[in-house]
């Protein structure tokens, strides 16, 4: 009888078919796409053994094995079959990245779409199903964390109507074992338990995972050093984990999950080693050769293009390693604005160790290199910003003509107030003016342009790939006629 069960809602539980990007689906709302349609070609279900998904989020794996190596009976299984397990149970953990929505990519398709976003309405669904109300009946404890806890601050009442005893935010490793200790024992838990930033745990004190993450995903390291206004992340101390930490975590995943692919996390895997803004050479070569040697495939989470722009030769050297084995590989970045003034003002340490001044040119050298070595980035832009004016805009607009023949995704987020700027509001649709309407169609063009060529690069050589190109091609072609609808005729 497991006392503790951990879950998620069904669009984190989720492979993509092994494809990260694929996730972005998950950020739209349900759309002119038949939702058992959709579902199979951005979310479809995780494979699973007797209700146990054969891999978890990345963090999920985190909170288990920590509460495992505390001596709590603990088990992770796929929503879908929580009912098989929930009426044993005492305490449901759920693992959350964007439960409302309020992440930038959500809230800008939720003004494209006018409706709230899959990953809200699955959230919703996983705390209103029948055996979640019947198990809260009995006095089921359920405890709700992960990197999307901030947003419950936005939506103060949900928790309480939802039969959510406590939040959890932060870096928790530390506090989680005295959680679920209150919990089991049937004590008053407090409503929203935040981890400081001081607290957050040393690099000896994060387990390892033991149990294999979705698409073999593996952290290198926590923070970043870069402070850039807006960011939640950059609040965090800087860790890089040590290499065998990480081939351990790897062999977790060739071992019990039979993934021979891996997915590096980090704030910018390039700069995996250093303690300052320059790549380390030697860290991230061998750290590429050492991790190549065991897997088949690999992309990374998310890397700075000022650290491309600074080591063209290094990123040249990582790109044949990776080569070796596949043709491209994939990252996100932050591009957030082609303006200098605005990059001096909010993100003046991004282009380190270039000038502020030179964010543009850096981000057009640092997307030619990418191109050039086949990696392929899925960058952000930031609209909305606060202190943003028509210049700036205008400049955003350039840079974008300029990176056309860059293969990549380029992806307008509606400024959300997190980082140093929660002071700030939000950015609203009705703020859009038709400089932000031409970027945002802008963007749409260039990711059309794109979008086919890197659906045959995704899912080049695999048996099912006509059928699933086709479902991808109507939906692109119908998404971008929507787009360019909606956004000229916003008012
Ligand atoms: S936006 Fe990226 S580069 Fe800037 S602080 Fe956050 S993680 Fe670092």
């Amino acid at each position: 009888m497991t006392k503790i069960l951990l879950t998620s809602d069904r669009t984190l539980m989720s492979d993509y078919h092994n494809n990260e990007f694929l996730g972005f689906g998950t950020c739209a709302p349900p759309n002119f796409v038949p939702e058992w349609l959709y579902s199979y070609l951005f979310f479809p279900q995780i494979k699973t053994k007797q209700g146990v998904p054969k891999a978890a989020p990345y963090g999920l794996r985190k909170a288990e094995v920590q509460l495992l190596n505390e001596g709590f009976e603990v088990k992770t299984v796929s929503p879908k079959y929580l009912k098989q397990f929930i009426m044993e149970a005492s305490v449901l953990g759920i693992h959350v990245m964007d439960p409302f929505g309020l992440g930038p990519a959500s809230t800008t398709l939720a003004f494209l779409f006018k409706k709230e976003p899959y990953l809200a309405k699955y959230f919703k669904s996983l705390l209103n199903s029948p055996e979640v109300l019947k198990a809260k009946k009995r006095g089921l404890k359920i405890i709700v964390g992960g990197p999307g806890a901030w947003q419950f601050k936005y939506r103060p009442e949900f928790a309480e109507q939802n039969g959510i005893d406590c939040i959890v935010e932060g870096e928790s490793e530390m506090a989680l074992g005295k959680i679920f200790n209150i919990a089991l024992k049937n004590e008053q838990l407090p409503k929203h338990w935040e981890v400081k930033v001081a607290d957050a745990p040393k690099l000896e004190q994060i387990p390892d995972i033991n149990s294999p993450s979705i698409n073999g995903l593996v952290e290198v390291g926590r923070g970043c050093c870069r402070g850039c206004e807006f960011c939640n992340v950059t609040l965090r101390p800087l860790r890089w984990y040590p290499l065998d930490k990480i081939l351990r975590e790897i062999d977790v995943n060739i071992e019990k999950g039979k993934n021979k692919g891996c997915c590096l996390h980090g704030e910018d895997v390039m700069l995996y080693g250093s303690t300052n803004v320059t790549p380390n050479d030697e860290r991230l070569l061998t750290l590429h050769e050492a991790v190549l040697k065991k897997i088949d495939s690999i992309s990374w989470s998310h890397c700075s293009l000022a650290a491309v722009a600074s080591k063209p030769k290094l990123f040249a050297q990582i790109s044949e390693i990776i080569r070796a084995k596949q043709t491209w590989w994939g990252a996100e970045i932050g591009i957030e604005t082609g303006s200098p003034e605005l990059a001096k003002k909010i993100m003046p340490a991004k282009a380190l160790p270039f000038k502020p001044e030179e964010w543009p040119e850096v981000v057009k050298q640092g997307m030619g290199i990418m191109h050039d070595n086949m990696m392929v980035p899925a960058g952000t832009i930031i609209v909305g910003l606060p202190e943003e004016r028509e210049e700036d805009l205008l400049k955003t607009m350039e840079m974008m003509d300029d990176l056309k023949d860059c293969r990549s995704l380029i992806v307008p987020l509606f400024f959300v107030p997190l980082g140093r700027l929660t002071s700030e509001d939000w950015f609203k649709e009705t703020a859009l003016t038709d400089l932000h309407k031409q970027l945002l169609i802008q963007c749409a063009e260039h990711d059309f342009h794109w979008v086919d060529n890197l659906m045959n690069m995704t899912f080049a050589g695999k048996w099912y790939s006509p059928a699933l190109r086709s479902g991808y091609r109507v939906f692109a072609w119908v998404a971008k006629r929507k787009t360019k609808q909606h956004v000229k005729g916003f008012h």
